[in-house]
């Protein structure tokens, strides 16, 4: 099942997306509110009800604005050094240990939005992600359990402000400018899709930069729940970057940072793609 949100006439609602057809979710039934937070934290009592509902296909979806699927999540957090060849072209060494960084909530945009070249960098680049949308959460998740801890699977650009990542041994500030998170278009449920065996592409201007397969993460998102358990409660609605396969912009000699105007296009198959314009910082 595909769950957006999204806004028609002044409105913010969920919908389940099948075709090219909305079906509204918000008010359809008690507990079905426009909030993507409360549907996730309440899914095993709303799930059965939004199963049965009849798919009245209300708004076709070139008809609405897709917007981020969920906007202030508890946390945000990415994984890096997650491909091969991310690893390779990065010249970094293979990883013992999972390295996990921060992205400010605020860096959060739709899956069309712009995306802003900051005032105070010109080395903005692009990161293609999968991103999986915590549901159950929990602490201390196996491995094995970790599946069922997961509600769902996104595209995202972990877009990357590259000498602020780099320049203090801390990537929070260069993982967070403001709009620098687009994720969406919707969440695809986990149960209807293999996020084992996803393939990926990044294209900017229609050039395309990265290609992979999610079955060449290192650390798989099950990996990835059982390691943050240990540290952290994972809570309904968190959201977390699951690593980027080779080919950014930093490591192409000489280095090929976006611009203005640029487009950047982010496709997963069996999710959908997002695709967001570099725009100048208001
Ligand atoms: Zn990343």
């Amino acid at each position: 099942m595909k769950i957006a949100r999204f806004s028609a006439a002044g409105a913010t609602s969920l919908g389940i997306v099948e075709g090219q057809f909305l079906t509204v979710l918000t008010g359809r039934a008690d507990g079905l509110s426009s909030d993507m937070l409360e549907l996730i934290s309440h899914w095993d009592d709303l799930e059965p009800l939004v199963r049965a509902l009849p798919r009245t296909a209300d708004l076709r979806v070139s008809e609405v604005k897709l917007l981020s699927p969920v906007s202030r999540p508890g946390k945000v957090l990415g994984i890096g050094l997650n491909y091969d060849d991310h690893i390779a072209e990065s010249g970094l060494k293979m990883p013992e240990f999972q390295t996990w960084f921060a992205k400010a909530v605020t860096s959060i945009t739709g899956p069309y939005d712009s995306i802003q070249l900051p005032k105070a960098s010109s080395a903005l680049d692009y990161e293609g992600e999968l991103v999986f949308i915590v549901g159950k959460g929990g602490k201390h998740v196996s491995k094995s359990a970790a599946d069922a801890a997961i509600f769902g699977y996104c595209v995202g650009d972990d877009v990357s402000v590259r000498d602020w990542q780099f320049r203090s041994g801390q990537f929070t500030l260069g993982k967070s400018f403001d709009t620098h998170a687009p994720i969406g278009p919707w969440i695809v449920t986990a149960d209807s899709i293999d996020a084992r065996n996803l393939a990926i592409r990044t294209f900017v201007n229609g050039e395309k930069r990265q290609e992979s397969n999610t079955q060449h993460l290192i650390f798989d998102c099950a990996a990835q729940v059982a390691h943050l358990t240990e540290a952290m409660t994972l809570e309904p609605g968190d959201v977390i970057f699951t690593g980027t396969p080779g080919g950014v912009g930093v490591a192409m000699k000489p280095p090929k940072f976006l611009a203005v105007g640029d487009r950047v296009r982010i496709e997963i198959d069996g999710i959908g793609s997002i695709e967001n314009e570099v725009a100048p910082e208001a």
